[in-house]
């Protein structure tokens, strides 16, 4: 018995992304469509997201442009998609503060936020330095700064500091400093509500981009399998390899229960819906007594 449903919301996407950004070392190896989406978590009386996509205009317009992004849809229509509106959203869990995936927070009027205390102050740190060295705030609004601090003046923010567990019931939350970013987090989902969960789910925001980041190519030096960073970080790819195998204990060990937004092939493990603007939505599960949105 499931406590939440999981679905994986399509928002826009990058048509032609370098694959050396999701792979580490990956150069020549051309471009893949990288799509932008949010995660939906329902059940035990909430609804919950794990991050909420941008919003089209002002800078975020600038760095979608910036980064090619096309076929933006709001959240009112994308949710709209599974019967949810952005003011049902009690609950925000931020993976990360770069602007496709915390740039929209004004858009939940009755959600309470959930970052990382470090990704949110390293985030100053880096907007802070001079241009030359924009490299470690590259993707950051600083808009979006502004509305966290916004959301602690009306008390909706919890900045967390290094793991939690059960934030709600059988959610935790899990840091993964310098590694993507500089104080990433993910979110685990024990949907049997069990400390040893044999139902669980990894929301990995972008520690994982792609299924190769954790069944890369070993052959290069001879192993079967190895886990090959994602290729944008401002902290280090050692970092992110052991953030890697952490999800992996958290996944059981299994690939399929790590949830990766950015990967293309999701709608091809979870049962899912094109609509005509080529986003998609996927199921990943649902909770007892919870229809289907595909229909
Ligand atoms: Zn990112």
């Amino acid at each position: 018995m499931s406590l939440y449903s999981i679905w994986v919301l399509e928002y826009a996407y990058v048509k032609n992304y370098n694959v050396s950004g999701v792979l580490y070392g990956a150069h020549n190896q051309g471009y893949l469509k990288l799509p932008y989406a949010y995660v939906v978590i329902k059940g035990e009386g909430h609804v919950m997201m794990v991050d909420v996509g941008y919003n089209h205009h002002d800078y975020g317009q600038v760095l979608a442009d910036r980064f090619g992004v096309e076929a933006w849809h709001s959240p009112t229509d994308v949710l709209g998609q599974i019967g949810i509106a952005p003011e049902d959203v009690d609950t925000i869990f931020i993976t990360h503060a770069h602007f496709d995936h915390m740039g929209n927070l004004g858009e939940f009027p009755n959600a309470h936020v959930y970052i990382q205390e470090r990704e949110l102050t390293r985030a100053i740190w880096a907007l802070s330095q001079p241009a030359r060295l924009s490299f470690v705030s590259i993707a950051t609004d600083p808009a979006d700064v502004l509305a966290c601090a916004a959301l602690a003046q009306q008390a909706r923010l919890t900045l967390v500091d290094g793991d939690r567990e059960n934030v709600l019931p059988g959610i935790d939350l899990r840091a993964a400093p310098d590694t993507h970013t500089f104080g990433s987090q993910y979110v685990v989902i024990r949907n049997d509500g069990k400390a040893q969960s044999a139902d669980p789910w990894v929301l990995a925001g972008d520690l994982i981009y792609v299924y190769e980041n954790i069944e890369g190519d070993g052959s290069v030096i001879g192993v079967e399998q190895m886990y090959v960073p994602v290729g944008v970080a401002v902290g280090s790819q050692t970092n992110l390899v052991f953030a890697t195998e952490d999800i992996m204990i958290a996944a059981n060990q299994e690939v399929g229960r790590v949830i990766p937004v950015h990967e293309r092939r999701l709608v091809e493990r979870f049962p899912s819906r094109e609509r005509e603007s080529g986003l998609r939505v996927s199921e990943i599960c649902l909770a007892r007594g919870e229809p289907s949105r595909l229909g």
